[in-house]
């Protein structure tokens, strides 16, 4: 692959996140951290040049990949994949394309740039996407967040995001050694699979997000501090955290998504 990127001439883009995954073993572990793939559709986000694409192509999936470099997409399209009948392309960023599509895929797949990885994450979660399962490649201190507990320094809200309609799961690291360029932090799988029941009603969804969103604004501060900014009256404020069950001096850290969607019922 390195011989493919120095032919075409490609200066690695920081801006777009581009480490390239060399050992096939690890490619091949990431894939089969998806289950079954043959027949099933898949989404990629940030093929690249389709080293991962290939061992999903390879296991008989359908894959559709959302590339945003378009030096990288010509090849794909053209080259790596052009008589591949199971592989179609978008070209462009996919934090935009992504909701646009009208198919649902049954899996979504990425090893994804850092500085975008965890928007796309929250996104195709509050924008209600969820696959049966999804497994990303991320620097490794951000998969630490999505699988964090309540009450542990790494517990943000985009810990109760990840987990509000998957298990999540560390599977493994990944050595910075086995990427090109080389970056200067450690990689992590992260396996999330589709929890059987939802734990919020599809109604909630916008109410919790904001919930979510406003318990969290200032780490500082207590859940009452926090909460006065959409509940603005004190004896209100003060009753709901009652009903809750939620000692008003608490901090949004230490609760748990349970105790977030409680709180969220009794307003
Ligand atoms: N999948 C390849 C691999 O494992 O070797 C490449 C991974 S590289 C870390 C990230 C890829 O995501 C790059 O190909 C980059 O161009 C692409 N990318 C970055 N931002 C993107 C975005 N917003 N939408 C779609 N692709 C993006």
């Amino acid at each position: 692959m390195i011989s493919v990127l120095d032919e075409h001439g490609f200066a690695m883009s920081k801006k777009f996140g581009q480490n390239f995954l060399l050992p096939l073993s690890i490619r091949e572990k990431i894939v089969s951290q998806m289950g079954t793939i043959e027949g099933r559709s898949i989404f990629e986000i940030g093929p690249g040049l389709g080293a991962i694409t290939s061992v999903m192509l390879g296991k008989g999936a359908f894959v559709r990949a959302f590339e945003i470099d378009h030096g990288f997409a010509q090849i794909l399209r053209n080259e790596a994949f052009a008589d591949e009948e199971r592989f179609s392309l978008v070209e462009g960023d996919a934090l935009k394309t992504l909701f646009k599509e009208t198919e649902r895929p049954d899996l979504i797949v990425g090893n994804l740039p850092y500085n975008v990885g965890s928007l796309i994450i929250g996104d195709i979660i509050e924008r209600g996407l969820l696959p049966e399962r999804m497994v990303f490649t991320l620097q490794k201190e951000v998969v630490e967040r999505m699988c964090a507990r309540e009450g542990g320094k790494e517990y943000s809200s985009f810990s109760v995001l990840s987990q509000l309609d998957y298990d999540v799961s560390y599977s493994f690291t990944i050595a910075r050694t086995a990427f090109y360029p080389q970056p200067n932090v450690d990689s992590a799988v992260v396996v999330m699979k589709k929890k059987a029941d939802s734990v919020i009603e599809k109604g909630e969804r916008e109410k919790f997000f904001l919930l979510l969103r406003t318990l969290f604004s200032q780490r500082r501060k207590t859940i009452k501090n926090n909460l006065g900014r959409i509940i603005q009256d004190r004896d209100q404020l003060k009753e709901v955290l009652e009903k809750a069950g939620i000692d008003e001096k608490e901090r949004a850290e230490n609760l748990s998504l349970k105790d977030i969607v409680r709180l969220m019922r009794c307003y």
